[in-house]
């Protein structure tokens, strides 16, 4: 199952793990940077819940995602899944079938009735036609047949991207800061500034809410992922290069940093103007 196939290799797949014992998963190595610096600039990053039990395969999910700038969460029970999904605005849940806890057509409904909005895309087995019909019953937007590409999970991921509504497409302003999440596009009282995919993403989790505190871990279980909690100065120095780029030429910077706190960005930033 699952050889690299008529794509003549170019594309590795995923592979599902069984109990003939198929090798670990892998993945694009190309895509998937260790460095935070390799991230694609087209796409808004999403935050996204990943439901899946089978810990090679989830770890390849998560690898390729967070190499297209995604943060990713993985959950490996369908119960525990819900409880993240309450908790978390995620923009988008990927979901396999067979879980412990819950099943993901279950899970899948219980989001919709919950009044989850966010694309939900499933993982079903090559076989799996009743599951790929009832998922889309219950709600879900896609589905992704075991083994996939990792470039094809890739697409459909940017794709559901795309139907993500346009509030949160919209302008985020404050004060004389404007971020088009759609594009990536910083400017500062109609400067423009350059930022990383991950700068963007950290000064949009910033902007979306002025004046509330977030924490270090909480900066980093958003936008990273619990591997960098033992890099715990990895916020400071996106926060110093970020305050470099967006209050050049100022007095005090927009972003707040509350000393054994966390940072916020000044709900009126033109204080620091
Ligand atoms: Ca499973």
């Amino acid at each position: 199952m699952g050889s690299a196939g008529a794509d003549g290799g170019r594309s590795q797949k995923i592979h599902l793990g069984d109990d003939a014992g198929v090798p670990g998963a892998v993945y694009d190595s190309a895509n998937c940077p260790n460095a935070i610096g390799a991230l694609h600039r087209e796409a808004t990053a999403l935050r996204i819940l990943v439901v899946e039990d089978e810990a090679a395969i989830a770890r390849a999910v998560r690898l390729n995602l967070i190499g297209e700038g995604h943060a990713v969460d993985v959950v490996a029970d369908g119960l525990a899944a819900l409880t993240w999904a309450e908790t978390y605005p995620y923009d988008l849940a990927i979901l396999d079938v067979i879980l412990p806890g819950l099943d993901g057509l279950s899970v899948c409904g219980r989001l919709r009735a919950s009044g989850f909005k966010s694309p939900i895309l499933i993982l079903t087995a090559l076989d799996g036609v009743e599951d790929r019909v009832a998922g889309l019953d219950r709600g879900a937007d896609d589905y992704l047949v075991k083994p996939f590409a990792a470039s094809e999970l890739r697409a459909r991921v940017r794709a559901l991207g795309r139907r993500i509504g346009p509030d949160r497409m919209a302008l985020i302003t404050v004060g004389d800061l404007e971020l088009d999440p759609a594009s990536l596009g910083v400017t500062r009282a109609g400067r423009k500034i350059r930022l990383t995919a991950r700068e963007f993403a950290l000064l949009e989790l910033l902007a979306r809410h002025p004046g509330q505190l977030f924490t270090q871990d909480r900066l980093i279980e958003a936008l990273w992922n619990a591997d960098f909690v033992a890099e715990s100065n990895i916020v400071e120095v996106y926060v110093h290069s970020l305050r470099r780029k967006i209050d050049a030429g100022r007095r005090a910077s927009m972003i707040e940093n509350v000393r054994g706190s966390g940072y916020r960005i000044r709900a009126d930033p033109t204080l620091g103007a």
